[in-house]
């Protein structure tokens, strides 16, 4: 075949792992539903399927497809977000190493380092990682791993990726970036310098909520060894159902991103200014502190806005109970809209905690659907106010 890497974003999210089926000639390859495979000698594997755990061809033309869209040479796939997370904090760090994270860190992300991870010796600190000095203070010589989400959830800052990756790199340090808000249609971290990129696949790569999955994508050869040598012996891999509707629902990553981007940015556009409404938080208003960064590092602005009320908890509170086609839900990047409670919700893990989410602020997801509908089912929600 063509050299995919030399095609644009939606001919390698369309084609890269997905031959027709040298057999049947059928042009989506089927679901692989089998745990085994036959050998026609005592390891005589044919096209090397031996085992489900560790190689299925549904799995595999999945990873090729995450590889070729996150401009990566290596993808792996994992049951969930936070699964892909967990063995590639195995596969990468061990005890004693210390992980400098964001403030605003997802709250599963935060609770699998510091709860899960912390007690078998991994360590953390979590700071404004747009914040360059406070990065650099926090690195220590047992430093391995930065991580970062740009655009975070659900305070939307943006980060500079390429800064971040030379300091990381200057400290002796990995960069992972947590790709997931913007979907890899809208940012490439390595072709920025970053080293790891990890996806929640449930969100804008599945698209549809309908299936849980997670990926974690790299360049490098030796880093790639240690993820699948985990991959393989902890077992955190993704079904073959599940592979087979994230692979179907990134071959419209494209579409669905430019929609769900100009959807979100006359959303945001309305909802600034309005009674009631004490700040929006979108990248793609002129007045976000990340505006000009986002505008250089991403393709678009995505879909996820973050509104805060002048009535505190009770008002947000009300908007979130008020709407109809915004479905109060945790999840996001669907091709539906979601509205989402972050302080009693998603990250409801990180009560209390230095990663607290304001308590007046929703969530929005905001979907592909005509826009101005979505515009008048916020404008009833918000004359309840
Ligand atoms: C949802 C999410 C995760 C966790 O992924 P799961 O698929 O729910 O395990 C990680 N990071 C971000 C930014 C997320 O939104």
């Amino acid at each position: 075949m063509t050299d995919l890497n030399a095609l644009g974003f939606n001919t390698r999210a369309i084609h890269a792992g997905q031959e027709p089926d040298p057999v049947t000639g059928a042009v989506v390859g089927g679901i692989v539903q089998s745990s085994t495979f036959a050998q026609d000698g005592i390891g005589q594997l044919r096209n090397g399927y031996e085992y489900g755990r560790g190689t299925n061809p549904t799995r595999d033309s999945l990873q090729a497809q995450l590889a070729a869209v996150e401009h990566g040479k290596h993808a792996f796939s994992f049951s969930s977000g936070l699964a892909a997370e967990d063995s590639l904090i195995r596969a990468v760090l061990r005890p004693g190493d210390h992980i400098v994270l964001g403030n605003d860190a997802y709250g599963g992300s935060y609770r699998l380092i510091s709860r899960v991870l912390g007690p078998w010796g991994i360590e953390h600190s979590a700071v404004d990682m747009a914040a360059t000095e406070q990065v650099a203070a926090a690195a220590t010589e047992k430093t391995k791993l930065f991580w970062v989400e740009t655009p975070s959830n659900p305070m939307m800052n943006i980060t500079d990726i390429a800064a971040l990756a030379k300091l990381a790199h200057a400290q002796g340090a990995l960069l992972l970036v947590d790709n997931t808000f913007a979907s890899p249609y809208l940012q490439n971290p390595l072709d920025l310098g970053a080293d790891i990129v990890v996806h929640s696949t449930t969100k804008y790569i599945g698209g549809h909520s309908d299936v849980i999955g997670g990926a974690v994508v790299v360049r490098d050869d030796e880093l790639a060894e240690k993820i699948g040598f985990v991959q393989f012996a902890v077992g955190a891999v993704s079904g073959p159902m599940d592979a087979f509707l994230t692979t179907r629902g990134l071959k419209t990553l494209g579409v669905r991103m430019d929609r769900h981007s100009t959807n979100a940015q006359r959303l945001a556009e309305w909802l600034q200014g309005r009674a009631g409404v004490e700040r929006v938080l979108y990248p793609g208003l002129e007045d976000h502190p990340g505006h000009e960064l986002a505008k250089r590092q991403m393709k678009a602005f995505g879909g996820m806005i973050s509104v805060q009320f002048d009535g505190g908890a009770a008002a947000a509170r009300k908007v979130a109970e008020s709407t109809s086609l915004f479905t109060l839900a945790e999840s996001l990047g669907g091709i539906e809209s979601l509205m989402n409670y972050p302080s009693e919700m998603t990250h409801a893990s990180v009560k209390g905690t230095e990663l607290a989410v304001p308590e007046n602020l929703i969530r929005l997801s905001v979907g592909i659907e005509d826009v101005d509908d979505l515009i008048a089912d916020l404008d009833a929600a918000l004359g309840k106010l």
